[in-house]
């Protein structure tokens, strides 16, 4: 009570004052500062030791990833309630959306029926008193406390004469005795589990005064440049303006700090895979990838071509490649990278393809040995032990390239179709095998590589830092080159920053002759024309997908579901043949199903597939949609689309609105992002964009290229960071384990 005595007289609380020594705290003051607090330090302070948060509610600060006094600052308020703007009761035009101020003069609650209990509270200021209903909503009874000062937001009517506001929403501003929010400017944090928005706010404040002034460790040219203000004021005001007004720069300059902390780690790293890793320098004049790209029936398209040459000059310098190349489904990937393999393999380097399922590995498989073979860089095959000692490559004076899989539950080769596993093994180990196609346990487990010198691996999204740290590993004396390729279109915004250390190629152009697939929305009711279609075209000689969502987070359920799907689709269209594929099949049934779907085994491609069906469609994210999509079409006759939902959702419907309007992946992807958020686009995988609490990569992005064009200038000038020590701590110390082993040497 003394101490928001002391605090109401300051004009600002927030900035030092004279008499903050005086201030009791549960800790001393010097146990986690000295004289200036930096963010490092404060990254190593548990939310336990701000006045306030002890016990169970730091716990509950934790489950949401509010860890130290660092987090919690940076857990910014959610909206403010501008007070000085002030809308006094009797003076509100009805019919109009406003935030109202006053204190609590009544509540009551009262049950005419059953099921219905309506929660009635009298406001005041010093104009007027205006009622608020709000229906079944019963915790509102003990969270509106008669005397309290509240905030009520929505729409204000007359009823019988009176001000009323239904269901508005509330922000308890505090109790009378609280002093925090006499300012003019209230912010509103948001509540972290039982943690009230109240007890948040008067925890920073507690945290902030213990904390100021905090060191800023951005060079101040920066700073300079963009115009930004102090750290330390920034932190003060993003929490507790005196203006409104104050908030826009407190916010940009902390956004502008956490971009660049996340840039500065990107550039680091990426600086040190240039610096410190040896790699291959290819040799990529050779005659090999002529003569697998003349041997193919079609000829690469520019897009294609400008990519494989933007690869090729990444080959032939010796620091390894880490490439990202992008490319809708069905743009011609798979080409691009076979050629990127075989200009290692041309110089006596094995390669490696890693896909992240068991079913798409094989499906690459078939595809690589198909192209290989319309090449003619087969080898003939031959019987066990005829390999041995042999170079692979020119072993009957013609080149050929020894393909294998390898999975868990499969091992095959082009040159041996019926090699066992440990055979395989052994035949990687001594180089006889040019090309391995697999799963991520070629990296992960007892996979022995004679000389691996070019990877490929296929969608990003399992494959993180972590993994290409396995990889690296991998190779004994040099990092092999590595590309990967993703179907998901990628926009610069995330490429920016998930991928910030990857360089980036985008095969921007279909082969020639496809028509784009036509998409059309159906209602649960109309699905009968989405049979009706599958029958004619099947009639026609065409195939069909019908794809059911996964509808609990359960592959038994997963199963279940589609196994009762194709039990009714199987009766409903009894003439026609109808397989079954889920994630709980095993490895070998689902093969013998695609193989079955297959008429030529093309690998990922299905030509004569013309339809797909998707049921539950709002249950999809909108890059899946759009890569389910891109299955069909892919020959000579278009394809079609049908979306089968009675979308729930707003996010739902956006998004079967946004796959109707458009077959533009990249579109899809930015709307994806804005409909979903940045948080959630990419799901679980490792990413600093998950990290970042504040910026909005979107609405941030001229920021996000600032912060970026610095970092990477900083670390050219100073790679190792030595005169910035502070800046490389703070970088550990807020960006966490996820980087610290960026900075060992
Ligand atoms: P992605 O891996 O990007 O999904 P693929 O490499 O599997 O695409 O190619 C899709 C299909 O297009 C394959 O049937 C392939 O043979 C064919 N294709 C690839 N490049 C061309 C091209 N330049 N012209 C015509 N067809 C092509
Ligand atoms: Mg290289």
């Amino acid at each position: 009570m003394e101490l928001e005595k002391k605090l109401n007289g300051l004009v600002n609380p927030l900035r030092p004052g004279p008499n903050d020594n005086n201030l009791a705290y549960q800790v001393p003051l010097h146990s986690y500062r000295a004289r200036m607090a930096s963010l490092s330090r404060l990254s190593e302070v548990g939310t336990a030791e701000v006045k306030g948060l002890a016990g169970k509610r730091s716990q509950a600060l934790s489950k949401a990833g509010i860890h130290s006094v660092a987090d919690l600052l940076h857990h910014v308020p959610r909206r403010y309630i501008d007070r000085s703007v002030k809308s006094p009761i009797a003076q509100i035009p009805i019919g109009s959306e406003v935030t109202v101020i006053g204190e609590v003069r009544s509540v009551s609650m009262r049950r005419p029926r059953r099921n219905l209990a309506i929660i009635e509270a009298r406001i005041a200021d010093e104009s007027a008193t205006i009622k608020a209903v709000w229906f079944n909503q019963t915790f509102r009874k003990s969270q509106l406390r008669e005397g309290a000062q509240v905030a009520l937001s929505g729409v204000v009517e007359s009823f019988r004469g009176a001000l009323q506001m239904k269901s508005p929403a509330v922000d308890v501003l505090d109790s009378p005795s609280e002093s925090l929010i006499t300012g003019r400017v209230v912010p509103i944090h948001g509540s972290v589990g039982e943690v009230s928005p109240g007890i948040m706010r008067r925890a920073i404040h507690n945290a902030l005064l213990r904390s100021r002034p905090i060191e800023d460790t951005v060079p101040p040219q920066f700073i300079k440049r963009h115009e930004l203000i102090d750290r330390d004021q920034a932190f003060g005001d993003i929490h507790f303006p005196e203006t409104i007004e104050d908030v826009g720069p407190a916010r940009e300059r902390l956004v502008y700090d956490e971009l660049f902390r996340l840039e500065l780690a990107l550039a680091v790293q990426k600086r040190k895979q240039m610096m410190e890793a040896t790699g291959v320098a290819h040799e990529v004049s050779g005659g090999l990838v002529r003569r697998f790209l003349q041997g193919l029936p079609y000829s690469l398209t520019s897009a294609q071509t400008r990519v494989l040459s933007e690869i090729e000059t990444d080959l032939k310098v010796a620091h390894p490649m880490h490439r990202l190349l992008q490319g809708e489904v069905g743009s011609g990937k798979t080409v691009v990278a076979v050629s990127t393999l075989l200009h290692g393999i041309e110089g006596g380097w094995q390669g490696a393809i890693m896909a992240p399922t068991e079913v798409l590995a094989g499906q690459h498989y078939l595809g690589v040995r198909q192209l290989l073979a319309e090449a003619g860089l087969s080898p003939g095959l031959q019987g066990a032990g005829a390999q041995m000692g042999m170079d692979s490559l020119f072993d009957s004076g013609e080149p050929a390239v020894h393909l294998a899989l390898l999975t868990g539950s499969v091992a095959t080769a082009n040159y041996r179709p019926d090699i066992t596993k440990a055979e395989l093994l052994e035949d990687i180990a001594a180089g006889q095998v040019d090309l391995v196609v697999g799963t991520h346990a070629l990296i992960q487990e007892g996979v022995h590589f004679h000389s691996l010198g070019v990877a490929v691996v296929d969608e990003q999204h399992r494959f993180g830092v972590a993994q290409r740290v396995q990889l690296r590993e991998k190779a004994d004396l040099v990092e092999p080159d590595l590309l990967i390729m993703t179907a998901t279109p990628i926009p610069r915004t995330l490429s920016m920053t998930l991928y910030g250390d990857l360089d980036v190629s985008v095969i921007d152009e279909m082969p020639p002759g496809r028509t784009p697939v036509g998409t059309t929305l159906l209602s649960k009711m109309e699905e009968g024309t989405a049979w009706n279609l599958i029958e004619k075209e099947i009639a026609q000689g065409r195939q069909a997908f019908v794809v059911c969502p996964l509808v609990e987070d359960s592959p038994k359920v997963e199963a279940a579901s589609a196994v009762a799907e194709h039990k009714r689709l199987s009766g409903l269209l009894a003439d026609l043949r109808v397989g079954l594929i889920h994630g709980q099949l095993r490895s070998a049934d689902k093969e013998a199903v695609m193989s079955d779907f297959r008429a030529v085994e093309v690998g990922i491609d299905i030509p004569n597939a013309t339809v797909m069906v998707i049921e539950d469609a709002d249950r999809f994210g909108l890059s899946q949609l759009h890569q389910l999509r891109g299955r069909v079409g892919r020959g000579e006759h278009a394809g079609t689309c049908l979306l089968i939902a009675d979308a729930t959702t707003e996010e739902g419907e956006g998004r079967l609105a946004a796959m109707v309007a458009t077959n533009d992946g990249f579109r899809l992807a930015e709307e994806d992002l804005a409909i979903r958020g940045q948080g959630t686009v990419f799901g679980t995988r490792q990413s600093g964009v998950k990290d970042l609490k504040l910026a909005d990569i979107l609405e941030d992005f001229e920021l996000l290229v600032a912060a970026r064009r610095d970092a990477f200038g900083l670390v050219d000038a100073d790679p190792h960071l030595d005169n910035h020590p502070e800046l490389v701590k703070e970088v550990k110390g807020m960006l966490g384990d996820s980087v610290e082993w960026l900075f060992v040497s």
